[in-house]
This record gives structure tokens, sequence and C-alpha cells, in this order.
């Protein structure tokens, strides 16, 4: 059977971006002509070369977009050159306390520089040199302002780590190098609070056209991590702010790419690949729709084709739900109604649903990629629905 996955259209957002300046970060582009990039942070030592490309290779294979490296120590400073060279995608070092550091990345060919002026003693003298290296090398910089470590001077005025306070230290070295005609910069204003975070970012972008990199910093274990990420960059990126996203947890650096990229896709500002769509299950439910959506999750791991697949638990919003997914199952009295496209294309025993839906969903993506090599595009909205 073949199934027509229909022309792709552009995903409805909520808002237009926020105009920004444009950098080159590596290759990727950051700012408003460019998608919103998804970014995270190796946990190995930047000194063990192959074990931090190793890690970078997992998150590149995640759909990690720019990586970021920890330079504390002149091993790490070392170690830039070899893994700017061999990873697959945009490195960034991230330097704190020691401006040295700073100057060694640039040398080595990392995509940009973090800088955080809080931990740098007397960073403000050295601006003028960092612009000028970095424009040199045509690097960019990001200030990645830390509600943790703002400098004493705006703690001694704003008493804490207020939006204000963490908006004003940031302008306040943007300045700096805007005095030396450097722009190629990008901003973060983190905070561990999402409240705080967001006012942050509001009043920056009302403030600066410089493109905005999000974090909220800490933000603690996967749950409570994706959760205050999700809440915060969704509250930001709905308004059209935000550029490029950091989410932070106390968890694997995949896990922050794959949660990254799917607040992105949750907002339409990314594809959405698989998506299922499967009901929470109540008294009427007539399978073990858990399990049933789990089992199908499962089965479609990795499918790179965007179809939206429905499970649905039982007939009051099964056949609904199914016949608006791509592919979908509508349950009860011990059988599945499977949905192609709409259509009822046949009835299974509840054993063979998995089974079946996964068979289908392949049927779908080799369709899909067919139609991709014959000159046409996957379609944009083909999905699979669970209920
Ligand atoms: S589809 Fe049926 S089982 Fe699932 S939540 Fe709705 S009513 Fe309950």
């Amino acid at each position: 059977m073949t199934v027509d996955l229909g022309l792709p259209e552009a995903p409805a957002v909520l808002a237009p971006r926020r105009r920004t300046r444009q950098l080159d970060v590596g290759g990727v582009g950051v700012g408003s002509d460019h998608p919103v990039s998804v970014q995270s942070m190796t946990t190995t030592l930047t000194s063990d070369v192959n074990g931090t490309l190793q890690q970078i290779a997992e998150l590149t294979a995640a759909g990690c977009d720019i990586v970021r490296v920890a330079v504390p120590s002149a091993d790490d400073a070392a170690a830039l050159p070899a893994i700017a060279t061999k990873s697959n995608i945009p490195v960034v070092a991230d330097i704190h306390f020691q401006p040295k550091y700073v100057f060694a990345a640039i040398d080595a060919g990392c995509a940009a520089v973090r800088v955080n002026p809080g931990n740098i003693k007397k960073f403000d003298d050295k601006v003028g040199e960092i612009a000028a290296a970095a424009k040199d090398a045509g690097t960019p910089i990001r200030i990645g302002v830390n509600a943790g470590s703002l400098e004493p001077s705006i703690m001694a005025k704003h008493g804490k780590a207020t939006p204000e306070a963490l908006v004003e230290s940031a302008l306040w070295e943007a300045s700096l190098f805007a005095e030396h005609d450097f722009h190629d910069l990008k901003i973060s204003v983190k905070h561990h609070d999402p409240v705080t975070m967001v006012r942050a970012y509001e009043l920056l972008a009302e403030q600066c056209d410089y493109p905005l990199h999000l974090g909220v910093t800490e933000a603690g274990p996967t749950f409570q991590g994706t959760i205050k990420s999700a809440t915060a960059f969704g509250a930001l990126l709905s308004k059209g702010i935000g550029d490029t996203i950091r989410v932070s947890l106390s968890a694997p650096p995949i896990e922050e790419v794959r949660v990254g990229l799917s607040i992105l896709e949750s907002l339409n500002l990314r594809p959405r690949k698989l998506e299922i769509v499967s009901c929470p299950s109540c008294g009427r439910a007539q399978v073990d729709v858990y399990k049933l959506a789990d089992e199908v999750t499962a089965g479609l791991e990795g499918m790179e084709v965007p179809l939206r697949v429905a499970v649905m638990g039982c007939v009051v919003n099964g056949p609904g739900e199914a016949r608006d997914a791509d592919l979908g199952v509508a349950s009860g009295n011990g059988k599945g109604q499977i949905f192609v496209k709409g259509e009822v294309i046949k009835t299974v025993p509840e054993a063979q649903i998995v089974e079946t839906l996964i068979e289908e969903a392949m049927r779908l993506a080799e369709d899909a990629g067919e139609e991709e090599l014959a000159g046409g595009q996957a379609g944009g909205t083909p999905t699979v629905t669970v209920g």
C-alpha cells in the first residue's frame, strides 16, 4: 500500500524570533536567521582527548549542534587543538579564572570561547586583548554570566543575583567589547530559578540585539532539570527569545541533548521526528496502554522519519486520534483497529498490535524515504499515535 505522506507544511510557531545579530560558531549559525541550536557540555577530563572525542561523537549522534568543553588546567588547554580539529561539531572552550586559556582556545581553533567575567580577575582590563585576538581569528565570544559567580561590585550594588544584576553584568561586559569594536558576542544570564532566569532574559532581550544562549543553571537531576528547563525555555522561546539552548542536568550529557531537542520539537522549532500520541488510560481502557505505548516506542527507537503514531486505549477517543495520526491503533474487546493515514487497514488481535504498528511504521518510513530519493521531500507532517 502506498501512502501519501502529504506536502510539507511550515509548522506553526508561537512567535517570530527576536531579531538578532548573526554569529558563525564553527559553521553553525547562531542568531535569528538560523534554527535554535542545541548545546551540551562534555563531562570527561578535557585533557583526555580520546575520551572527550568519544563523548563528543555520542553527542553528535544524538543531535547535539555545539559542544562545550571545560578548560580548567594547562593540560586541558593543551588538548584543545586536537579536540577542535577532530570534533565533527563546533567546540566551545569554557574558561573561568585563567585568561591565558582564552588565548590558548582561540589559538587552538575553537569555534567560540565562553568567558565568565565574574570568575576572571580584572577581566575588564583584558577585554581589549581578548577582543583583538578573537577578531583576528574570527572567534565569537559568549559572555556567560552566572548567578553563582556574579562580580562582587554588582552583588554589592544589588544585594543578590536579581534579573537586573545579571543583565547589568552582561551588558557592562558587552559594552567593553563594543568599545573595542567587537560585536561577535552571544550572552547568557543563567540562574537556577526559572522565574528569575526568564525575567533576566526578557530584560536582556529588550536591551540588546546579541544572540542569547538560554540556560537554567544547576537545574538538577533529570526529572527536575527537564521540568525547569522546559518551563523556562518554553516561556522564552514562545516569545521568540533564545537562539541556542543548553539544558543542564545532573545526568549524562546525551540526556541534555535529548531534552533540548524535544523542547524545540514541541514548540515546532525543530521538525518533529517520531511522535507517540498515547492516551493516559483511564477506567475505560481495554488494553494496557502504558505497556503498549512503551513497546511501540521501544520498537520505533531511532526512527528518523517524522511519523505521528497514536496509541489509544478504547473507542471513546481512540478512532478519532488514530485517524488523525499517520498511524494509530484504537483498542477494544481484545482487538486493535489499525489506522494508516485516516483509514482502517485491518483489525488485529491484541497480541499483534505492537508488531503490526511497527511493521506499518517501517512501511511508512520506507515510502517517505523513497519519496525523498525521488526528489520530493519526506513530509513534515506524518505522525504515529498510540492511545
Ligand atoms: S482513549 Fe479511552 S482509555 Fe484512553 S484515556 Fe481516553 S477514554 Fe480512557
